[in-house]
């Protein structure tokens, strides 16, 4: 099957021509500050039909387009339900016409963190599980889950996509998405900087000296010895451990995948959890597997086919 697919970040938009577990080709369009959705539909309609053209094919030997978004997505409406204030616009748009007006196909659109999930599960770190969580470590902490080869959705489309927002400190910080101690608001990206600059010793720290930085630059000065680093960059991983260990007793997984451009530092981070996973994780039959996600930024793309598949086999939710 092949499929057109989009991923929607927060600074790019990746976009890809796909046939079952591999990409035929891909492109991305940059994202600069927020302009919606509407005003990029033109440029990724352009961009679709070039990857088209360049591997030969038109939009009629596609299934269907599929579209990861970040937000709370209705898979079986089709509805953008909330936002973060990314492409806030497009909870009001008819994106199903023009994808059918753009290139005659049906879409289904998703959560981001489920479509990466679907891929990590086709083509990726989790293949051949059926029972599955994903942490998607980022700006955010992306959340999804697998249960008997399906993905959980439940009542409002918000059940498993929210694993980065369940507490690990009652009395933490405050969450974007207005809870208290969310492992996103512990360990987010988005949250990180402000605990490293509160951290005691942070003006002799080596972070002190850039404008801005993020988990790449706290993982680097922690390498170099950097003390404040260190401490921010072991709380970080404890909080993300934790965070693994909620989303187990929550949806019973065979594996963890965890996923985002930190994984740069697997080899450091998915030993640290998988033994506090061991030690802490409660279960009956033994410890799940905490595994570093394989396809990187296009396992959101690769779950276009099991997500169009799902439409096509009359969705059995
Ligand atoms: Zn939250």
């Amino acid at each position: 099957m092949k499929a057109l697919s989009l991923d929607m970040g927060g600074s790019h938009i990746g976009c890809a021509v796909v046939e079952d577990q591999r990409i035929l080709a891909k492109d991305s369009l940059p994202v600069t500050e927020a302009p919606g959705l509407a005003a990029l539909l033109g440029p990724l309609a352009e961009m679709l039909h070039a990857l088209l053209g360049s591997v030969g094919i038109a939009g009629a030997d596609c299934a269907g387009m599929a579209i990861g978004f970040p937000g709370i997505v209705d898979f079986r409406t089709g509805t953008i339900h909330a936002t973060l204030k990314k492409y806030d616009d497009a909870r009001h748009m008819d994106l199903k016409e023009w994808c059918r007006s753009e290139f005659g196909l049906p879409l289904a659109m998703e959560n981001d963190a489920r479509m990466a999930l679907l891929g990590e599960v086709s083509a990726g770190a989790a293949r051949g599980f059926d029972d599955v969580t994903m942490m998607t470590l980022g700006t955010g902490i992306g959340g999804a889950a697998l249960m008997h080869g399906k993905l959980v959705r439940g009542k409002h489309a918000q059940a498993g996509c929210l694993g980065g927002h369940l507490p690990v400190d009652f009395e933490g910080r405050l969450c974007a998405c207005g809870n208290i101690g969310c492992a996103e608001a512990e360990a987010g990206g988005w949250a990180v900087p402000g605990i490293a600059r509160g951290w005691p010793g942070f003006a002799q720290s080596a972070l002190a000296s850039p404008a801005s930085f993020g988990f790449r630059e706290i993982f680097n000065a922690a390498a170099e010895g950097d003390s404040v680093a260190t401490a921010v960059r072991d709380r970080c991983i404890a909080v993300w451990a934790s965070n693994a260990v909620a989303n187990i007793h929550a949806y019973d997984p065979e594996v963890v995948v965890v996923g985002g451009g930190v994984m740069q530092s697997a080899d450091l981070i998915i030993p640290r959890m998988q033994e506090h996973v061991n030690r802490h994780a409660w279960s009956g039959w033994g410890k799940p597997e905490v595994r570093a996600a394989a396809l990187g930024n296009e396992a959101g793309l690769l779950g276009a086919v099991p997500l169009l598949r799902e439409v096509l086999d009359g969705a059995n939710f």
